[in-house]
């Protein structure tokens, strides 16, 4: 693959037809780390022709599942064989740090594995009982076609794999779109798809921005099924994009999420050591932009000033740099943009009489952080309540703000009071009341007395605005694939409804 052939289509890396390029930046200095092609609605049309071709006439869709799961294995194998390089393309692409990179691709491959394993045991279908034996009744599961898959920055490499294991286990063809900041790690498993045997035209890759290439991807009609992740104003074009067709959509958008504190939590000290850990990494690992971020502190009042004084001590020695560089902690933002996203929100947030305990604005440079990086500084927002945009709006940025409650139900009202609900977490030393708490809580995964975790084998998406449908778990498979009911008359004979 040359440089700006970062086109897979048909099994064949090319350019763009446009000629069009685009410079890859590495966040943390700002220069040029890749150049790939800019791909238009032309490299679109082409890519989900590929795939159309090989679902409809290939061989791929046929295969059995023992083959299709053997083929992820392969490539979990070969995602691990390679982990150092992808983990080090993922942190300079994104300005992770390299440990983060190597997490998402322990990740992934345990996503490739997980769909390999299930894909196997639940591929037989379901004996009906029809009541009667003169008829066969049986449910099978059969792919749903052609797959757009549209993928955001802050996880390349782990919210492409949700859709491609999947996808690629059930007998679906696709097309994927990385996100036009962070495309490298992308086109990386591609190779690895082709190098585990994959047949040309299954798998389908286009660079490029969210319009043309995704916008073209969610209304093409030879298009089946639409996953996306991202913005929820992204979402809601892609969903609009994809009504005419009736495509099957999955959306996998913001959240705004919860990190609810009772004092019980803290009541010894190692309590409030854990918990005030946990909220650091909630808020602050990748520098914030994660989707599930605890970004929203909701701290009961009486140990509030000594959790969030300890809190902005152990932000304020976050050691923020070049996520390659040994010793460093959080990485830039990803672009210019969502730091001018980030510093706008701070501001706002403190002319509508919010309290800064740290942060609020961009460090000095130095010599792991260079001067034209896109490095902010962690924050926490005190004082903050639900009118502030701070609030209510994903900054995805290390903004952390507080909020304070007295009672059980005061917790829990702040805490669903968002349009979104992805992912929150309740923090106590009573399991009756966290349990409690976790029950009534409306987000998609709850943790208690932890924050961040999740499994492959438990489904992971949203409430309200944070979306449509489910990755990982048996649902995750589910969204890829049609459910069909053949019910066959062993002794056919005439209804005779009509007399004449
Ligand atoms: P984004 O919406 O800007 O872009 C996401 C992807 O959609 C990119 O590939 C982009 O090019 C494409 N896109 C943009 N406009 C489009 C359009 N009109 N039609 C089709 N595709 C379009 O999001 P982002 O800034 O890349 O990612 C951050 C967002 O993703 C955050 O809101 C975050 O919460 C969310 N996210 C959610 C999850 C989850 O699991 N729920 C996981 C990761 C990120």
């Amino acid at each position: 693959m040359s440089a700006a052939e970062t086109i897979h289509v048909d099994g064949v890396w090319r350019a763009a037809a446009s000629g069009a390029q685009r410079e890859v930046l590495d966040p943390a200095d700002a220069k040029t780390l890749a150049v790939v092609s800019e791909g238009g609605a032309e490299d679109t049309d082409a890519a989900v022709a590929a795939a159309r071709r090989a679902f409809d006439t290939g061989p791929w869709p046929h295969t059995p599942v023992a083959e299709r799961a053997a083929l992820l294995r392969r490539v979990a194998d070969l995602l691990q064989r390679d982990r150092e390089k992808i983990a080090l393309l993922e942190s300079r692409d994104t300005g992770k740090t390299l440990e983060e990179g190597r997490v998402d691709v322990d990740d992934v491959t345990n996503a490739f594995r997980y769909f390999a394993q299930i894909v196997v045991g639940e591929s037989a279908g379901r004996v009906v009982d029809a009541g009667t034996q003169d008829v066969h009744s049986v449910v099978v599961h059969e792919p749903v076609g052609v797959c757009a898959l549209i993928a955001p920055w802050n996880y390349p490499l782990l919210q492409a794999s949700w859709k491609i294991a999947p996808a690629l286990a059930a007998g679906n063809t696709f097309v994927v779109k990385p996100s036009e900041l962070t495309p490298l790690s992308t086109m990386y498993l591609m190779e690895l798809l082709v190098e585990a045997g994959l047949p040309a035209g299954v798998g389908n890759l286009v660079t490029g921005t969210g319009d043309p290439v995704g916008a073209r991807m969610a209304e093409h009609p030879d298009v089946d099924l639409v996953s996306f992740t991202g913005g929820l104003v992204s979402g809601t074009k892609v969903m609009q994009a994809a009504a005419p067709g009736v495509k099957k959509v999955a959306l996998e958008l913001g959240g705004k999420n919860p990190n609810v504190v009772f004092a019980d939590a803290c009541d010894t000290a190692e309590g409030f050591d854990t918990a005030v850990d946990q909220a650091l990494n909630a808020a602050f690992i990748h520098s914030g932009q994660v989707c599930s971020a605890g970004a929203r502190l909701i701290i009961e009042e009486s140990i509030r000033e000594r959790f969030v004084a300890e809190l902005a001590r152990r932000a304020e020695k976050i050691k923020l740099g070049r996520g390659t560089e040994p010793g460093v902690e959080c990485g830039p933002l990803v672009s210019a943009r969502q730091l001018d996203k980030v510093e706008a929100y701070v501001a706002a947030a403190l002319e509508e009489g919010a309290l800064l305990r740290c942060g609020g604005a961009q460090p000095e440079p130095s010599d792991v952080r260079p001067a034209t990086g896109y490095f902010y500084l962690p924050t926490i927002l005190d004082q903050c309540n639900r009118e502030m945009r701070v609030v209510r709006e994903e900054t995805f940025g290390p903004i952390l703000t507080v909020e304070s409650f007295r009672t059980e139900d005061e917790a829990i009202a702040l805490a669903n009071d968002t349009e979104y609900g992805l992912a929150g977490a309740v923090w106590s030393s009573d399991t009756a009341r966290a349990r409690r708490v976790a029950g009534r809580l409306r987000h998609g995964t709850v943790w208690i007395n932890d924050y961040h975790p999740y499994l492959p084998q438990a489904e992971w998406g949203g409430f309200g605005k944070s979306g449509i449908g489910r990755e990982l778990g048996p649902s995750g498979l589910a969204e890829y694939r049609e459910t069909k009911h053949i019910y066959e008359n062993l002794r056919p004979a005439p209804v005779r409804w009509f007399a004449g």
